[in-house]
């Protein structure tokens, strides 16, 4: 008999907890009856209620495994420590706030079943997202499509099942400023894509602000694409060739007596070309900060604890035991 986990990072969630349980629990009631499963929810240094509606949710939820994060290390390294945590055959990652329907599940293990590795969601519409993330989303997959031979597919995002042998193989990659679904793709193995309606938020508000989304962007596009960097060289060439054309129309002025006094210009050229400079230092900068962050060598999260109920051994609403470790990845 096969286990299915089901990992959810979750950050400032307790409007949606609940009911996320409650539709993972009722779906996974209805579809593998012979398979059992476990909930893996990972707080990710939560300043709300979550951690503890949490806890009370696992009294009559016995399959919830409850990890929580030392601290809030982001939605990449949470998924990744939920990742870790989890046991399951098949391993299905998800958000918390129900935009990603549990439902989906069903699609995923029918597929998984057929023989497929990963089975990633991909969104035909989104609902209740501004025009802003939606337009920059589409230029976002495509644009990265475009700087990296991984092929990442487009309009898709973490909420995809993986075989244990996909997840084992992301544990092995403990690269620091992580893109998850990048790193799917480029493990390999058999892939597939089921469509879905992106539902929007049950409660709360995104914790991607626009500050986030960039942030992540860049890890994606520095994680898979060496192509910045050459951009940098590639205008440093078109640079100088102009400059040096230039060089030669304004000493032929000279010579012939042409030339005029030139602020203007000099402006122009001292302004353009420190602009070029700082870009160009930025870009390289982005990837030394990588390098700097990887060699470090710090372990990716540090767990205050995983708390396992026993679905077995504990009756429902009994007084939950639980284990309470120190765990560091
Ligand atoms: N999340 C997290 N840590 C963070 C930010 C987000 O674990 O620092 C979780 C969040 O609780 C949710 C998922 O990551 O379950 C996706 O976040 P969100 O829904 O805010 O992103 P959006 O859907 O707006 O892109
Ligand atoms: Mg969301």
């Amino acid at each position: 008999m096969s286990l299915i986990s089901i990992v959810v990072p979750l950050y400032n969630e307790e409007g949606n907890v609940a009911e996320l349980i409650r539709r993972i629990t009722a779906i996974m009631a209805r579809i593998a009856p012979g398979d059992t499963y476990e909930v893996v929810a990972v707080n990710d240094g939560s300043r709300d209620r979550t951690l503890s509606i949490l806890r009370s949710l696992q009294v009559l939820a016995p399959n919830l495994v409850v990890a929580d994060l030392s601290r809030n290390f982001g939605h990449q390294i949470a998924a990744t420590a939920g990742l870790d945590v989890a046991r399951g055959d098949a391993v299905i990652l998800m958000d918390g706030d129900l935009q990603d329907p549990p439902e989906l599940i069903e699609a995923f293990l029918a597929k998984w079943r057929e023989g497929y590795d990963v089975v990633y969601a991909t969104r035909k519409t989104r609902k209740g997202e501004s025009f802003f993330k939606l337009l920059t989303a589409r230029v976002f997959y495509r644009t990265i499509r475009r700087l990296t031979n991984v092929s990442i597919p487009v309009d898709t995002g973490d909420f995809r099942l993986m075989s244990r042998r996909v997840v084992d193989a992301l544990g092995e990659t403990r690269e620091k400023h992580r893109f998850l679904r990048g790193l799917v793709s480029w493990v390999g193995f058999n892939q597939i894509g089921v469509e879905y309606e992106r539902e929007a938020r049950f409660a709360g508000e995104t914790k991607y602000p626009i500050s986030k989304m960039l942030k992540f962007a860049i890890d994606g596009i520095t994680s898979f694409s060496e192509i910045p960097l050459r951009f940098a060289t590639y205008l440093g060439f078109i640079v100088s060739a102009v400059a040096f054309l230039y060089a030669i129309v304004v000493i032929a002025l000279k010579i012939l007596g042409l030339n005029e006094p030139g602020y203007t210009s000099i402006m122009v050229v001292v302004l353009f070309l420190g602009g070029v400079q700082l870009v160009t230092i930025g870009i390289a900068g982005e990837y030394l900060g990588r390098i700097y962050d990887q060699v470090k060598a710090r372990p990716l999260y540090f767990l205050s604890s995983v708390e396992r109920a026993d679905a077995r051994a504990v009756p429902v609403a009994a007084n939950v035991p639980s284990e309470r470790s120190p765990i560091s990845s």
